[in-house]
């Protein structure tokens, strides 16, 4: 059986034990378009200009711009050229080409005169009523991205416009850090998931349902294996199969000081654990190990049941060592802002910092306001799910209206 007595660890100590424990994942080739909030594993090269070619910013008439320094003039139009258009137009002197946005630039011609800006009496004639200067409204050739150019750097987060960018410059293929492939379980025989009336003692599931979004929000690929019921060997089956197929496990419930905790038994026995208590409220038992696979160790997050709890130590603990996984190195955590506080934030001295539900939100002074999100009980998902923040209480009395205390953004 596991240690029965454990230390009260600071949060810290704790998170630096859990990032300790993970490693980055190995990067691998994937498509643009599947990339975006990964980690690029490589520096990414160009190897195309973008754009290809120059090409006009707007419909109108390709000219010389110094045919049409003394506008109003009068033009021959030689002809029109659409995007996609690969016709090799030349503008002489005195002619002007009908252009639409994104065709190519005729030889010859040097500017463009919008549309807005001209008159066409016939096919053949164009009256320009402004004068333009040489470039107006050319996109030049790699005026974006040009070929050879280091466009991002290894360590960054591709975001849309990231793979958009690939993807303008032929880069289908990237080298990222994959996606962790998290599998993700609870355990409590009183949980009910398929919709049937509750009989005396049981509760219908919630943190499975809220696990998952929050891990796939995390940019991992989620397997919800569902509710285990509190049996050994089951258990141990389950975890043993999750571990050869998944980076990581995260699982709910169990991990306290009850008869019935079966995830800290088995995890006691066929995992390197350490099972942690930590100065913080709600959250204080969070279970963190590396559960041996014939080739890998595979971490697993044993999460508190109480659904508050369950929450809070996902965003505190397993979260940023998911992020460590997907190769981040920045920005593990959530960002704190120090905000103030509109209403009195009550609490008891008790020797550990509480993470209190709040609501944000960014006032005309320029500050982060918060207030709470309602009554705080580790078992109350609700006045959880109002909250955008979680304000960082330290201990003693809590703070009055008006002071001042660090709030972490979760959204
Ligand atoms: P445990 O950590 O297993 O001792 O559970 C602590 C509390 O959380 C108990 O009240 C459980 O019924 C509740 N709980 C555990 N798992 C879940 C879950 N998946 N959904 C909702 N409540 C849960
Ligand atoms: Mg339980």
């Amino acid at each position: 059986m596991p240690d029965t007595v454990q230390e009260v660890i600071p949060l810290s100590e704790a998170q630096q034990r859990v990032l300790d424990g993970v490693a980055p994942l190995s990067p691998v080739q994937i498509a643009c378009n599947l990339a975006a909030g990964l980690v690029l594993a490589q520096d990414v090269v160009a190897s195309e200009h973008v754009p290809p070619f120059a090409n006009t910013a707007v419909d109108g008439f390709a000219v010389r711009a110094a045919d049409v320094a003394h506008a109003p003039v009068e033009l021959r139009v030689i002809g029109t050229c659409a995007a996609g258009d690969g016709t090799e137009w030349h503008v002489g002197a005195g002619e002007a080409l009908r252009i639409m946005t994104g065709a190519p630039m005729p030889t010859g011609a040097d500017a463009v005169v919008m549309v807005e800006d001209c008159e066409q009496p016939t096919r053949e004639r164009v009256q320009v009523g402004k004068s333009v200067a040489v470039g107006a409204a050319v996109r030049p050739v790699a005026d974006d991205v040009r070929a050879g150019d280091t466009v991002f750097g290894a360590g960054s987060v591709l975001n849309a416009a990231g793979a958009g960018v690939l993807s303008s410059m032929n880069a289908r293929q990237v080298l990222v850090y994959p996606r962790a492939k998290v599998a993700l379980l609870s355990t409590g025989d009183e949980l009910v998931t398929d919709g049937s009336p509750l009989s005396r003692g049981q509760i219908r599931e919630s943190n499975l349902t809220m696990l998952e979004i929050l891990i796939a929000g995390s940019q991992c690929e989620v397997t919800n294996l569902g509710v285990i019921a509190d049996d050994e060997a089951l258990l141990e089956r389950t975890l043993r199969h999750a571990a050869s197929t998944h980076d990581a496990i995260v699982t709910s419930g169990g991990v306290s000081m009850g008869d019935f905790d079966v995830v800290k038994a088995v995890l006691s026995r066929i995992a390197d654990m350490q099972w942690m208590q930590m100065a913080v409220k709600p959250a204080k038992p969070f279970a963190f190990g590396l559960l041996s696979d014939a080739q890998r160790r595979v971490p697993v997050f044993g999460l508190p049941g109480n659904p508050v709890s369950s929450m809070i130590s996902f965003e505190l603990l397993a979260r940023p060592a998911l992020r460590k996984m997907m190769g981040h190195t920045q920005n593990l955590l959530r960002p704190t802002v120090r905000a103030v506080a509109d209403a009195p934030l009550r609490r008891k001295p008790d020797g550990k910092v509480h993470f209190m539900r709040v609501f944000a939100h960014f006032a005309d002074d320029g500050r982060l306001h918060v207030r709470d999100s309602g009554p705080q009980g580790s078992h109350q998902l609700a006045a959880t799910a109002a909250a955008n923040g979680l304000a960082l209480v330290p201990d003693g009395a809590g703070i009055d209206a008006g002071g001042s205390v660090d709030v972490l953004l979760l959204a």
